[in-house]
């Protein structure tokens, strides 16, 4: 066992092979009941961890703001606008900044409505992704994708319900609760 009181511990996203602050190989040992990456060198226990990241729901009464994911292997699946916060960002901050690069829609951190917090586990990382909703009314600027076959448009939410092959469940169900909202 460790002695949490004398170990350092830091934070990765992804599974780490080496030490990241003297590249010895790692090991493993057993912290708190569970088991964990471990460099005897420097006596640092490495915990992995999700990673926050922003999305907003953008809506009117019957339409809702989409991505076409540019990603080959998602080609045809829509996404939400969003992304990873900057270390200096606060969420809001962050989910505005996103909307703004990925459809040129600018909006007020103010107007923004917290919906909730997804968990959602890759085989590299796992995200917490704080979800947002908004007005569309509260939106300003022209819809300007940010890059060629990167489609941001305005779908009815009919449209998007019945098409189950081109949106994730999880999308889904938070853009369904917008609507509730
Ligand atoms: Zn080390």
């Amino acid at each position: 066992m460790i002695d949490p009181e004398s170990v350092d511990i830091d934070s990765v996203a992804v599974d780490p092979d080496h030490c990241h602050r003297c590249g010895a190989e790692l090991g493993t040992r057993t912290f708190e009941g569970r088991e964990y990456p471990w460099c005897a060198g420097c006596e640092l226990v490495l915990s992995r961890n999700p990673v926050p990241g922003v999305h907003v729901v953008v809506h009117d009464d019957d339409s809702v703001l989409l991505l076409d994911e540019p990603i080959p292997q998602h080609e045809g699946v829509w996404s939400l606008p969003g992304g990873h916060a900057k270390y200096d960002e606060g969420p809001k901050r962050a989910v505005v900044r996103e909307l703004e690069e990925e459809t040129g829609l600018r909006a007020d951190p103010s107007n923004l409505r917290f919906l909730t917090i997804l968990h959602a586990e890759f085989p590299r990382v796992a995200l917490c992704l704080i979800t947002y909703a908004l007005e569309r009314s509260e939106v300003s600027g022209e819809l300007t994708p940010e890059a060629e076959g990167f489609e941001a448009a305005f779908r009815p939410l009919r449209e998007v319900r019945a098409s189950p092959d081109r949106i994730r469940e999880s999308d889904l169900e938070r853009i369904e609760m917008a609507f509730e909202g």
